[in-house]
């Protein structure tokens, strides 16, 4: 029940010279855990994300999501996983201005082809998971950051992913709403959902069950949590 598996990946990038942002990576995510990856600015992490969010394959060695080998899928494929497999939650919420919070969410069940009418029941049912349950005809221009937040949140779980990316989740909120936001996490992952998560701050890390820490493209070490860290 390892749904993300991350077998000695390496990853280079060429840019005339060659940078190495993995230098050998192993690392499994069991169904329902909880995991985030800490490390200095340019140590890996968002290559790490990239990869298992199928957005880039790796240079060496083999990245598998929910069955599906990233390195070997073409384009269209990771296409494919990216749409029914992979919830993402970016610092920067990235959601549509021109849409409400309802199509935001309800967009990635376009792209999977469900029928009207349980596109708007699950969209409702996630509004009101998130707490947005009277927020769902207004624009993102018309919400708080923690809001939005919410309704990306909310769109991560519409396709029912296999797992939910966060990167820097809290980055671009206040300290408290910030608090607010992972405790959504929180109990996304409580519900049973394989949440990874990106982040430089410790007390946010501290959500999760373990943190992966890596530094110049390797890991270094892996720390258990006791969970305490969720209600602090
Ligand atoms: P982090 O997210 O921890 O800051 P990154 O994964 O973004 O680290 O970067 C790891 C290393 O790979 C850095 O040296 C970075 O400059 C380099 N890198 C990341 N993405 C690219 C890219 N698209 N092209 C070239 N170099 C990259
Ligand atoms: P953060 O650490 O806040 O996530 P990064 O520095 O990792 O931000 O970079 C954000 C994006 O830019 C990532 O998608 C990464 O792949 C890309 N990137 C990072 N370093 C480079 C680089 N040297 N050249 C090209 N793209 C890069």
């Amino acid at each position: 029940d390892r749904v993300v598996r991350l077998a000695d990946v390496r990853k280079t990038y060429d840019l005339g010279g060659t940078v190495e942002a993995l230098a050998g990576v192993s690392l499994a995510l069991a169904a329902g855990s909880y995991t985030a990856v800490m490390g200095p600015s340019g140590s890996g992490k968002s290559t790490l994300l990239n990869l298992v969010g199928a957005l880039d394959t790796p240079t060496e060695g083999r990245v598998t999501v929910a069955g599906h080998d990233v390195g070997r899928d073409s384009e269209a494929e990771r296409a494919g996983i990216r749409g029914t497999e992979i919830g993402f939650v970016f610092q920067t919420f990235n959601l549509m201005p021109r849409l409400d919070a309802i199509e935001n969410v309800a967009l990635p069940l376009l792209f999977d082809d469900w029928p009207r009418e349980r596109r708007r029941e699950r969209t409702r049912e996630l509004l009101s998971l998130v707490g947005l349950g009277d927020r769902r005809d207004h624009r993102p221009n018309e919400l708080s950051g923690g809001q939005r937040q919410r309704v990306a949140i909310a769109r991560a779980l519409a396709p029912d992913p296999a797992v939910v990316l966060a990167d820097e989740p809290t980055g671009n909120i206040d300290t408290e709403t910030g608090a607010e936001i992972m405790g959504l996490l929180d109990d996304v992952n409580a519900r049973g959902n394989t949440v990874l998560l990106v982040t430089h701050e410790r007390t946010i890390a501290e959500h999760a069950d373990r943190i992966v820490h890596i530094r110049d493209g390797l890991i270094e070490s892996i720390e258990q949590l006791d969970g305490a860290g969720r209600n602090a």
